[in-house]
């Protein structure tokens, strides 16, 4: 038997379905596909991110006497020749859950079907089932509170699978036609972390052992490095969501800090559970009232904001992480993207996009899900008047501006104070003296104005009710 185990955010030997079914019955070729028509948004960091991993993965595979296959182009065109050229009779994967990858699959499935090729989709690479986690109910779930405990009391997810010890490779079959090169020589982002399966797991062992135990009490600082940052890792696949959730409900970590994170994973599988039912999230709005919203159309503010030179340090701080490593704390990503939204009007697909092309762990359903979250046209999401005050988020997450001195260098002779309130200065109020040898700007709103004008926007559809 030869199979093709098709790889698409899977990119890992362990706890792989795909992987074991077809290493157990046969000779294997291990596939990768870019494909530009399946994502919606551009995606700079994450190729980077991405050509690291598909190294390791091709690595990890050699070491079994076997290695990757990287195309670049029409899934379905390279997966039919590639098919045809080794003779397989199935091919392997997990299944997707945007409305392209679902697509792909049901005319994927067809078209090999006549050829006498079965596509064998093994499930979602998930904790819960999304498809399931609603079955028996009238409509999907909306809050997730009521999600999670469900499914935590009616699924216990399955324990991670050991890796194959064997991935046999397909007899030499005279080399593959339209091989791509995935390797890229510069990494910008990635200095200090390590992409790829063992870099992953190092980085589960690590935060078990250290941050985890602390975790509920101090993963809103962004000055103090108490969360995992395993959403590089989980965005591309190099570990899956069950092996982080097994190891860490069996640790030694105080059961608050246990229970907090694994709620934290519980989110990432309420967006999956959301986008696997309203596909359409990644570009609309989940409740209908905001299709008549007035965002604001003003590409100056969005540059200010997009550059990191708003004026309010904690929003520069933010973004300018982003710039700098690919990531960003997620306390501050919430106060950047209600910024962006409240206090510049700005819609939250702008943003939406914005992070889908800067973040080395971007996720479709992670990044929408948050978006309409912080936008307030979410399913669970912050109540309209809930607007974030970025001066008090930063007084109270960040009190001795250690984050934002981090990533605005030119604030370190500041006292804390003064950076804290700098976002309320203003020249023309007379207030200049912190800008007195700085390159720093003043704001580039005021923030109560912004606030009331938001609040206004927001009161013309608070009436209409929720989405049915
Ligand atoms: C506007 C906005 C956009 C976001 N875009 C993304 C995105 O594209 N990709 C992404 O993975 N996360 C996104 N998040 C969620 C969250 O910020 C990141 O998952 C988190 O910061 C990743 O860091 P960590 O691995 O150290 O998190 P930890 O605190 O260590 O959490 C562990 C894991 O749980 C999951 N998780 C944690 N918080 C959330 C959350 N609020 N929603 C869903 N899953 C969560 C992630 O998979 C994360 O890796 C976004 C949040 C906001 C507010």
């Amino acid at each position: 038997m030869r199979s093709i185990v098709w790889f698409r955010h899977n990119l890992r030997l362990s706890d792989n379905a795909p992987l074991r079914l077809a290493a157990e019955q046969g000779a294997v070729l291990p596939v990768y596909v870019h494909d530009p028509a399946l994502s919606l948004f551009s995606d700079t960091a994450r190729r980077v991110w991405r050509s690291k991993s598909l190294e390791s993965l091709d690595s990890s595979l050699r070491s079994r006497k076997n290695r990757l296959f990287v195309f670049q182009g029409s899934t379905q065109e390279i997966l039919r020749r590639m098919a045809a050229h080794i003779r397989a009779q199935k091919i392997y994967a997990y299944r997707g859950l945007t409305s392209e990858d679902r697509a792909l699959e049901d005319i994927l499935s067809g078209s090999l079907a006549e050829m006498g090729v079965q596509l064998c989709l093994t499930g979602f690479d998930t904790l819960f089932p999304p498809d399931r986690a609603s079955e028996g109910r009238s409509s999907p779930w909306k809050i997730f509170t009521p999600y999670y405990r469900f499914c935590r009391s009616a699924f216990l997810p399955e324990a991670p699978l050991p890796p194959p010890v064997r991935v046999d490779p397909c007899p030499d079959f005279g080399g593959l036609p339209g091989e791509t090169d995935f390797r890229q020589g510069e990494t910008p982002f990635l200095t200090g972390l390590a992409p790829g399966e063992v870099g992953a797991m190092n980085r589960l062992q690590e935060f078990v052992e250290t941050a985890l135990h602390g975790y509920a009490t101090w993963r809103d600082f962004p000055g103090e490095d108490f969360t995992s940052r395993l959403s590089p890792h989980l965005a591309a696949g190099e570990i899956s969501v069950r092996e982080i959730f097994w190891t860490v409900q069996e640790s030694k970590a105080p059961e608050e800090d246990r229970q907090k994170f694994l709620e934290e994973l519980g989110w990432r599988e309420f967006s999956s559970h959301l986008l696997f039912h309203h596909p359409e999230m990644l570009v609309e709005p989940l409740r209908k009232e905001f299709d008549s919203f007035e965002w604001l159309v003003d590409e100056e503010r969005f540059a200010v904001w997009s550059q990191g030179r708003t004026g309010i340090p904690l929003v520069d701080a933010g973004m300018r992480e982003l710039a700098q490593t690919g990531w960003m704390h997620n306390r501050v990503r919430m106060v950047v993207g209600s910024f962006l939204v409240k206090n510049l009007g700005i819609s939250w697909q702008d943003g939406e996009k914005w992070f889908a092309d800067h973040l080395i762990d971007y996720d479709p359903a992670n990044n929408a899900a948050s978006w309409q979250w912080v936008a307030g046209c979410g399913t669970d999401s912050a109540p309209y008047f809930r607007i974030m005050n970025p001066v008090l988020q930063s007084q109270r997450y960040d009190p001795m501006a250690r984050y934002i001195r981090r990533f605005l260098p030119e604030l370190s002779a500041l006292p804390d104070v003064q950076v804290h309130t700098l976002g309320r200065c203003s020249i023309s109020k007379g207030s200049a003296l912190p800008y007195r040898a700085m390159d720093y700007p003043e704001p580039c709103v005021d923030l109560t104005a912004s606030r009331e004008a938001a609040l206004k926007r927001y009161r013309r559809i608070r009436s209409t009710p929720l989405m049915p």
